[in-house]
């Protein structure tokens, strides 16, 4: 009898290279190459963006395959033993974690999972999880990875909002060189898809972004809508140098998934992420380089928000608050200052603006000079003609905003993995299959 068999992987790559989608990928092709058919796409699973122990982006990964009960024990060796050939053993600060899962997903995992994108979870809780959900984890090194390939399982990528990415890796030899890949044709890749596609290149700067820059194993990745539309957009663009492999993996990543908590100021935990909504409190502060800074009040207490300078139009927007503008603001907490969260601002949604007035001495009614204050409660002289006018006040003149009650976030260059690239997510009806979608390297070489 063919049972559901998920595979949760975490943390088998750092700075010195390697990277967990690829040992996905080279888990999934090897249960399809004996034989075991997938359930779905690999999974990459983004998780809280503001935890500092991760290594780039927080991923983590899952694989879901269809398994005889009578087999179970060999995908488990297979899969960690994939994980072991693949990790990069000499890097400290790497807990390379794998988590098997028979039958379906239990609440209880899901819940965590979820909590995963937001807050700052322990070892403990996520064995204690593992436990009731009947799950088995095993870490191969250090025991951190156990969280992130427990929450890989537990996403809920098929009901939620989800996207694709394509992912084509590099041949061994190449590995730590210059990628080479024709920038040219992803521009045109980018015109011709940009429906289908996000987050291809920035557009004010010109820079790409489907190819990192590292020692990785990554030489391009398209992030779309459905897996059709990620597999045209990698077909228009030409790659200078042999690939090894090539996957499609289902994600959270530009759904915004970790901002989806409504928090209130005074729960705020350091590097928890969320979204809450206040008045501004005071003028901001503009920091040496550009930064931003404003607070922020809502019924439980206060919040600083910083807008860095390369958040650009979102640095931009914050710099014209006023006090008592109402705003919801999302992003994630970086630490606290007398007690008080500061929030990294990651999108500002402007809800309600005030009027700004601005305050003048009025005009002279002889000349139609401007006058000058003679002193408190002492009346006006006009500076031209000398006349004075002694019951006369400062005149109201309201001014214009230039804010807009609209949604502000950065530009792509310095956005997340999990931002969401619009406002309007699109979302895909169709039922994608995987086994349509099963890419052979040699295709493309
Ligand atoms: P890459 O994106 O290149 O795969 P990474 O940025 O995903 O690298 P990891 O090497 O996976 O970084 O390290 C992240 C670590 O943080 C993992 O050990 C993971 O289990 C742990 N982790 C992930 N989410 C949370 C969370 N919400 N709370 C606590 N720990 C977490």
């Amino acid at each position: 009898m063919l049972t559901e068999f998920h595979i949760g992987i975490d943390d088998t790559d750092s700075d010195k290279g390697g990277c967990t989608t690829y040992t996905a990928s080279v888990l999934f092709e090897e249960l399809l190459g004996r034989g075991f058919k997938p359930s779905d796409f690999p999974w990459l699973v983004r998780l809280n963006p503001n935890i500092p122990w991760k290594t780039r982006g927080n991923g983590a990964l899952a694989v879901h395959f269809l398994v005889d009960q009578e087999r179970i024990q060999e995908v488990r060796r297979i899969a960690l033993d994939v994980v072991e050939k693949t990790i990069v053993a000499s890097a400290s600060g790497t807990d390379p974690a794998v988590a098997f899962l028979k039958g379906q997903v239990p609440r209880i995992l899901r819940e965590f999972s979820g909590r995963a994108l937001h807050d700052v979870l322990s070892v403990r809780e996520a064995r204690a999880v593992a436990g009731k959900s009947g799950a088995e984890v095993h870490a191969l090194m250090g025991i951190r990875g156990l969280i992130g390939s427990l929450a890989a399982i537990g996403a809920d990528l098929q009901s939620a909002m989800h996207t694709f990415e394509i992912i084509a890796y590099r041949t061994r030899e190449n590995l730590g060189r210059p990628r080479r890949i024709d920038y040219e044709s992803v521009k045109s890749m980018n015109a011709k898809c940009d429906a289908g596609t996000f987050n291809n290149i920035d557009p004010e700067s010109g820079r790409i972004l489907v190819s990192p820059h590292g020692s990785d194993p990554v030489l391009v990745g398209i992030r779309g809508y459905s897996p059709q539309e990620v597999l045209d957009a990698f077909s228009e663009v030409q790659l200078d140098e042999e690939i090894e492999r090539v996957m499609i993996f289902r994600t959270n990543q530009g759904t915004g998934a970790h901002l989806a908590t409504g928090r209130m100021a005074a729960d705020l935990k350091l590097h928890q992420c969320g979204t809450l909504s206040g008045r501004v409190d005071e003028v901001p502060r503009v920091m040496r380089g550009g930064h931003v800074i404003f607070r922020l009040r809502d019924s439980s207490g206060l919040i600083d928000c910083a807008a860095y300078r390369p958040t650009e139009a979102l640095a931009m927007a914050a710099r014209d608050l006023l006090p008592g503008d109402m705003v919801r603001v999302s992003g994630g907490v970086r630490g606290f200052r007398q007690g008080i969260p500061t929030l990294n601002l990651e999108r500002l949604e402007v809800l309600h603006l005030v009027e700004k007035i601005e305050r003048l001495n009025p005009l002279c009614d002889n000349c139609g000079g401007r006058c000058e204050s003679m002193g408190r409660e002492q009346g006006f002289r006009c500076r031209k003609c000398g006349r004075r006018v002694a019951n006369s006040s400062k005149i109201q003149i309201p001014q214009e905003r230039r804010l807009r009650p609209t949604v502000y976030i950065p530009p792509p260059r310095s956005r997340r993995h999990l931002t969401m690239p619009s406002e309007k997510p699109r979302i895909s009806d169709r039922l994608d299959r995987v086994e349509e979608f099963q890419l052979r390297a040699e295709d493309y070489n």
